[in-house]
């Protein structure tokens, strides 16, 4: 990422941020190391405040945020996944097994796990690095955005009501404000299509962390945290993924359920306090260790979240406006690539944006954003369905499809043919992670505006 080739006028561009999750905060780190020196995030929480869960943190995120410089503070207590199996949750039987050694020889970067606050806390230490070129302002939500022809702006609202609300123009505005947005619902609104209903999957997750101590009197779970593995156990409309973080001194556990709590009360909640006991019946019939698993969860500790998608979009870009992550492709995520494509997203939008002319007039901006958006929309998308078909498959019941199903399990034992579980696919692997999207977008650009950027001269992959 060069900085030195960037006109002043370019870099002075006043960019406005919405939301400061793995999209908004790498869009800041992005955009500021590639040379931009006015930007603004805007947080409606107090503080980061990130959920106590783990993340996968496959390839082709590892790629982006070596390059952001800031994988190595990451990486320090992540865990390397060696291997995945896929497991029959009634009866722990293997159903499938994939080595993931090959990973990191093939990609460049292993495929690892972490804690999301270290992640995000590494992202937002990025960040603090860059003080002179970023702004945090927390405990402030944005509303009422503008778009059209020239810049675009949008309401601060502070949430001490101390502070009045005011209004922000900028001259690039990133809605990188999750899958409730109130960016989207704006730009859909301004542009006239209809608005992406918030899809319900019908289905909801519990999120679960447990420390080595909690594990320590059972062998059989202290074995699970000290594998270099994540392991999926599914049944009908159910599956538990789990994976050792932070240096093995937390197993990570992540479920999958049909959504009843949500359903019976639909509402803008996304997450509420569960029962342990709703959540044992969930899984009453999947095997003993797993009961043992489910049981060490305190009581009034547990945790179940919405699990919500809306339609693709017809478009991510209004003007000086973009859209950015969950805002405009959340996923469900048994591909294990939301946070992955975010970051994805903010990359491609330095790489665009640090290739404007001197002197750029939004219409610049405006192409710029375009060519954002044609780099990654389709992949995105892709990827979002690819997540909820691995999820039919994985969640299917008696029947022929199952049949079928696990034909394809039995033929992965032999070596042979698909993994139903899309994640741990080579072919669907070598699509997600062997792709540099940065390269990709340096070279549209560098077609569009004529100036190269990062010095490539045929299409990349
Ligand atoms: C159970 C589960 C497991 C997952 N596992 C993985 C995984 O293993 N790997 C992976 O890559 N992804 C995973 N994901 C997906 C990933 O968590 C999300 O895709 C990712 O966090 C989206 O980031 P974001 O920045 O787009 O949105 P968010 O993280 O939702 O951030 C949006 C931010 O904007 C703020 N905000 C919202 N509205 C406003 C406003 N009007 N004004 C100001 N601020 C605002 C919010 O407070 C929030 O901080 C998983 C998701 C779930 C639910």
């Amino acid at each position: 990422m060069a900085t030195t080739t960037m006109h002043p006028n370019v870099q002075s561009l006043k960019i406005c941020i919405v939301g400061a999750g793995m999209g908004g905060l790498t869009c800041a780190l992005a955009l500021a190391r590639a040379g931009f020196n006015d930007i603004t995030v805007y947080e409606m929480a107090s503080n980061l405040g990130f959920v106590g869960a783990g993340i996968q943190m496959a390839p082709n995120m590892a790629r982006i945020l070596d390059r952001l410089g800031v994988w190595d503070a990451i990486f320090k207590d992540a865990v390397v996944l060696n291997e995945t199996s896929i497991r029959q949750g009634s009866t722990d039987a293997e159903l499938g097994h994939v080595d993931l050694k090959y990973i990191k020889q093939t990609y460049g970067y292993p495929h690892t796990v972490g804690h999301r606050a270290t992640l995000a806390g590494e992202l937002y230490n990025g960040c603090k690095g860059e003080s002179d070129k970023i702004k945090f302002v927390f405990g402030t939500t944005c509303e009422n955005m503008k778009f059209g022809p020239q810049q675009p702006s949008f309401t601060a609202v502070p949430r001490n009501s101390s502070t009045p609300p005011y209004e922000v123009r900028c001259d690039v505005l990133l809605g990188a404000d999750g899958v409730k947005s109130n960016t989207r619902v704006a730009m859909l609104r301004d542009l006239k299509v209809d608005e992406a209903e918030v899809k319900d999957t019908g289905q909801a997750a519990y999120r679960i962390m447990l420390t080595r101590e909690q594990l320590s009197s059972d062998p059989e779970l202290l074995a699970l945290i000290d594998a270099d593995k994540v392991i999926r156990w599914i049944g009908e409309k159910r599956h538990i993924i789990a994976y050792p973080v932070s240096s093995k001194q937390i197993y990570n556990i992540s479920t999958t359920q049909p959504d009843v709590n949500f359903a019976a009360a639909p509402s803008a909640t996304y997450t509420t306090k569960g029962l342990k006991k709703a959540m044992l019946d969930v899984f009453g019939d999947f095997c003993p260790m797993i009961h043992r698993m489910l049981d060490l969860v305190p009581e009034g500790e547990v945790c179940e979240w919405k699990l919500r998608v809306h339609a693709p979009l017809p478009t991510w870009v209004d003007g000086s406006a973009a859209l950015v992550g969950d805002a405009c492709h959340p996923t469900l995520p048994h591909m294990a690539q939301g946070a992955a494509q975010a970051i994805e997203d903010a990359a491609v939008i330095a790489v665009v944006l640090e290739a404007l002319p001197a002197s750029p007039k939004p219409a610049d901006i405006n192409k710029a954003l375009k060519i954002y958006e044609t780099v990654r929309k389709e992949r995105a998308e892709t990827l979002v369905e690819l997540a909820a078909a691995s999820g039919r498959a994985l969640h299917l019941g008696e029947g022929k499809a199952k049949e079928e199903r696990d034909k394809q399990f039995a033929a992965l034992k032999e070596g042979k043919g698909p993994v139903p579980d899309k994640w741990a696919d080579a072919d669907v692997q070598k699509m997600v992670y062997g792709v540099d999207c940065m390269k990709i977008a340096a070279f549209a650009v560098e077609q569009e505006f004529k100036e190269p950027s990062l010095g490539t001269s045929s299409v990349p992959t």
